[in-house]
């Protein structure tokens, strides 16, 4: 009787110690496949190895205090990059560079564009990361040192180790830049002007943000964005490709002598407009945060006038573009005898469009994105905004030249983040040129193909005066068959990019 009964009681507890050793797999085995599914394929690893070494690697640090420890904070640290990779991939140069020098309001701006569905995958990842800390723990006292070499060897070239690394290297790469950008703001420019004959009394250089050109109805997109440009008189150039993919990489590719991938800010076409004898007017719209920290204040910081709008916190004074119109006619009304160059830097159709609207109406309904109707409602918003400039130099009646053009294009679709940078596709370069004077009265389409880092020979031409360091050049003359663009990493030919499907 009484060994019958014993004989029960151990069956039944060898059942409940299965169950509570299946519980206690289970409650580390799950969080472990969720992080080894999550993490791996939002930093930018797509691919199944990635997982399974993720896996295996978690699986071995549990035997070790060290490697436990060190793999939790490491994921956790990583998992921070999960609203970033969800929508853009793996980490590069360009982001880490750009984050480095976002003002805070654009850095809330980001936040506020990030899905619903990219903040569920960093709170589950989190979640598994505290609960594998939490259950994980399986410190054999026995193999440990085995298990550690284990860890070792399997994380000698796997992904977390080859994004750390890389991140440190471009966080070191970005932070001499901009240290380099620091110096060159005190360094004289050494132009030299070999001829000059001024073609005209006011030369006006609209720099644009995030205009893809594919979407400008003036290049035959479908939807009328561009309702005065359509049939403006002017030249539009249908070929014309940026130098780099983002505000930073660009601008300083486009306004500064560069080979592509060196700049020299020094050399920038504010100190080449002034050595030529215009009277310098820098007016922007965009961040103005520190002095040095991003390469147009440093080319601005050549001007003789500069206006900046948003100085200081940017929530607090969030200006509309159209106001540097205000400024542009305060300019040319000065009666003075100088020649003008003015540049005007606007904040465009930069990411969140919706917020660039403030009044202007969204006439377009061909997305359930609303961010991709507000984005074509910005570059309507660009249409009117060039009209009056337009109209401003004309009214004014004397000689003018009045250029466009957008630092660079954009990655369009219907995704949750429907507008956005990007670096693989043509038409993060594809971008629109536009050259207004007093003297075209005809709509003319010219299809060169002119890389960006032409511009400052372009400008010369426009303006009528040559320098020793960049040759005046004419668009026939800048033509170049084999452009390339600066990925953030190095130069790639254009014609090797992906076509991305236009939203119509
Ligand atoms: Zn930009």
């Amino acid at each position: 009787m009484f060994g019958k009964l014993l004989h029960l009681s151990g069956v039944f507890s060898r059942t409940e110690s299965k169950t509570t050793a299946i519980r206690r797999a289970l409650s580390w085995i799950t969080p472990v496949i969720i992080i080894s599914l999550i993490i791996p394929l939002n930093m930018g690893y797509n691919g199944i190895s990635s997982c399974i070494v993720t896996f295996v690697t978690l699986y071995l640090s549990r035997k070790n205090p060290l490697t436990f420890y060190f793999s939790c904070t490491a994921l956790l640290c990583l998992s921070l990059y999960i609203p970033v990779g969800y929508s853009f991939g793996k980490i590069s140069y360009a982001y880490v560079v750009s984050a480095l020098q976002t003002n805070s309001g654009e850095f809330l701006e980001f936040l506020r564009g990030t899905s619903l569905n990219a903040w569920l995958l960093t709170s589950s990842a989190i979640l598994a990361i505290y609960l594998f800390a939490r259950n994980g723990q399986d410190f054999d006292k026995k193999y440990r040192t085995i298990y550690l070499i284990a860890f070792i060897l399997i994380n000698l070239n796997a992904w977390p180790k080859r994004m750390l690394t890389a991140t440190a290297a471009y966080a070191q790469q970005a932070n001499s830049a901009l240290a380099g950008l620091e110096q060159n703001s005190n360094v004289p420019d050494n132009f030299q002007i070999i001829s000059n004959h001024k073609k005209y009394k006011n030369v006006v250089v609209v720099i644009g943000e995030s205009v893809a050109r594919d979407y400008l109805s003036v290049y035959g997109y479908p939807h009328n964005t561009t309702p005065w440009l359509n049939t403006a008189p002017g030249y539009f150039y249908t070929h014309y490709i940026s130098a780099a993919p983002n505000t930073f990489l660009s601008l300083s590719r486009t306004l500064t002598i560069s080979d592509g991938v060196k700049t020299e800010e020094y050399n920038s076409i504010v100190a080449l407009a002034k050595k030529a004898g215009f009277s310098t007017h820098w007016i922007s719209n965009q961040g103005f945060l520190g002095e040095y920290d991003t390469p147009a204040t440093v080319i601005a910081s050549k001007a003789q006038h500069k206006v900046f709008f948003k100085k200081g916190d940017y929530n607090t004074n969030s200006t509309d573009d159209m106001a540097l119109l205000g400024e542009l006619q305060r300019v040319v009304k000065n009666n003075d005898n100088a020649h003008n160059a003015v540049f005007l830097h606007m904040i465009g159709s930069h990411p969140d469009t919706c917020s660039r609207l403030n009044d202007f109406p969204v006439n377009f309904n061909i997305s359930h994105q609303q961010k991709l109707n507000c984005y074509l409602a910005t570059l309507q918003k660009l249409d009117a905004f060039l009209e009056h400039a337009h109209q401003i130099l004309e009214q004014r009646g004397e000689s003018y030249a009045l250029i466009y053009f957008s630092d660079h294009g954009m990655t369009v679709d219907e995704s949750e983040r429907p507008v956005r940078h990007g670096a693989d596709a043509r038409q993060n370069f594809n971008i629109p040129l536009f050259l207004f004077t007093s003297d075209t009265k005809k709509h003319i389409t010219d299809d060169t193909p002119i890389s960006a880092r032409k511009f400052m020979s372009l400008f010369e031409w426009i303006a009528g005066f040559d320098s020793d360091k960049v040759p005046a050049l004419s668009p026939g003359e800048a033509a170049e068959r084999d452009i390339t663009v600066f990925n953030g990493e190095h130069l790639v030919p254009y014609d090797e990019l992906k076509e991305n499907a236009i939203v119509q």
